[in-house]
């Protein structure tokens, strides 16, 4: 039996995170993070868009407006620290017609209540920002968001936890829990504080632990449409406006840190959680329980999500999913978008009981343990202040106090 003081279940960035923030606070605790790949970066935090958030999205009263600003300033930091690649293109938000003006108006309104510095500038000036950009009226102008290359990113966090002696164990997933004992294939583990920064199946993992039981991941895919435009054919990255009554951004151009543009991400739903191409990490019950949900849910049509399977699905066809684009630019051509990119899963959470999709950060815990649901987007882009967040409440649930989850 290994034993350690905290136990951090995935290795992707909120628990990586977490377990330097754990190692500033407790130098002499030996910290064990457990990650069921034998390669980093295999899930979300090797397969986002690679965008820093500036945070003008969310509502004050969120953890996600909370933390996305100074994860965005405290990324760009670690990048320059380290030498690593960043493109500091900005963002420009665009309108379709009237009713969208009135969302940039909200987004402008929520980007000052969260402190972020956004403009809202004329079509005139917009294109002299990227000339092939369309829009009705006014475009909403983001100077602080920028891209990185997350799987760069993830080795240099991971090179920074070993310095500071933090072991990750690739290829070791947890299976289950005996009592305060956490099951591994090859080996048991006795920790003082487990963590579960699991991802997909941090839902999973909760349950087990009796808590999150109101809550499933719901997971939804997000496909990718590179162009074969030379670089720098695009200047910055290009977004509608979204519904903000549900989570997703709706599809847009992003310029990679090389200066290449993709197309995406979308949000069909999956039909398992690392659904990711045929029938890989297909898994019989997990597949039969999320599609009946998902059955349920279109059915009842709860949240819209009839509607927003039925629009999602067609973005499987190249041409669906380039027209939809060509709305925001100018010159976008189908000959042009022809190579799909590696997808991504969101590990979106499902309230069952109120049966709405979750739209912040959550957490449950316990004196055993603290169980990180819907690390979402932004969780990358936040992931350092959240970490200090996370840590915090681990400090309160050790004094026997109980989460204090406010935004
Ligand atoms: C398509 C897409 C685009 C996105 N774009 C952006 C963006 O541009 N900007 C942004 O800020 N955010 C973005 N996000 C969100 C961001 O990627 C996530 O918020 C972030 O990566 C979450 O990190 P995580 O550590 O919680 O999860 P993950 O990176 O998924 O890490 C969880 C880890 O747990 C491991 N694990 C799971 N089960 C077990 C087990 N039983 N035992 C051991 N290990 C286990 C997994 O293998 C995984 O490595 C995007 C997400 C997606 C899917």
């Amino acid at each position: 039996m290994k034993t350690c003081d905290y136990l951090v279940i995935g290795a992707g960035i909120v628990g990586l995170s977490l377990a330097l923030e754990l190692k500033r606070r407790n130098p002499g605790a030996r910290i064990l993070v457990l990650e069921k790949e034998r390669e980093l970066a295999q899930h979300g935090s090797g397969r986002n868009s690679g965008v820093l958030h500036a945070g003008f999205y969310y509502t004050a009263d969120s953890l996600k407006a909370r933390f996305t600003r100074e994860g965005n300033a405290r990324w760009k930091r670690f990048i320059e620290e380290r030498g690593l690649r960043i493109n500091r293109c900005g963002k420009l938000v665009v309108a379709k017609n009237e009713q969208e003006v009135e969302g940039l108006r909200e987004l402008k309104r929520r980007g000052d209540l969260n402190g972020v510095e956004t403009h809202l500038i004329s079509l005139e000036e917009a294109r002299r920002i990227e000339p092939r950009v369309k829009s009705v009226e006014l475009v909403l102008w983001s100077p602080h968001t920028a891209t990185v290359d997350p799987k760069e990113c993830m080795a240099a966090v991971a090179e920074e936890c070993r310095a500071q002696g933090i072991e990750i164990l690739l290829g070791t997933p947890y299976r289950a829990r005996r009592g305060s004992d956490i099951l591994t294939p090859k080996e048991v583990f006795s920790a003082g504080f487990v963590v579960n920064a699991a991802g997909l199946y941090a839902d999973r993992i909760a349950h087990d632990f009796g808590l999150g039981l109101r809550y499933r991941i719901l997971p939804f895919k997000g496909l990718y449409l590179y162009g074969s435009e030379p670089k720098g054919a695009l200047r910055t990255n290009i977004y509608p406006v979204p519904d903000l009554r549900n989570p997703f951004l709706g599809v847009h151009f992003t310029v990679t840190v090389e200066g290449q543009v993709k197309i995406g991400p979308t949000a069909i739903p999956a039909f398992w959680r690392e659904h990711y191409q045929g029938l890989q990490g297909f898994n019989l019950r997990e597949a039969l329980s999320i599609v009946w949900d998902e059955a349920l849910l279109f059915l009842r049509n709860d949240f819209n999500f009839r509607t927003l399977a039925l629009e999602e699905v067609k973005k499987y066809a190249q041409p669906y999913l380039v027209a939809q684009a060509s709305a925001l630019l100018e010159g976008v051509r189908r000959e042009n978008f022809r190579t799909w990119g590696r997808p991504g899963i969101r590990a979106q959470l499902y309230d069952h009981q109120a049966r709405r999709l979750v739209m912040d950060f959550t957490l449950e815990g316990n004196a055993e343990g603290l169980h990180v649901l819907n690390a979402v987007s932004p969780a990358w882009t936040a992931a350092m202040p959240f970490a200090e967040y996370l840590a915090d409440q681990i400090e309160s649930l050790h004094k026997g106090r109980e989460l204090s989850l406010q935004g």
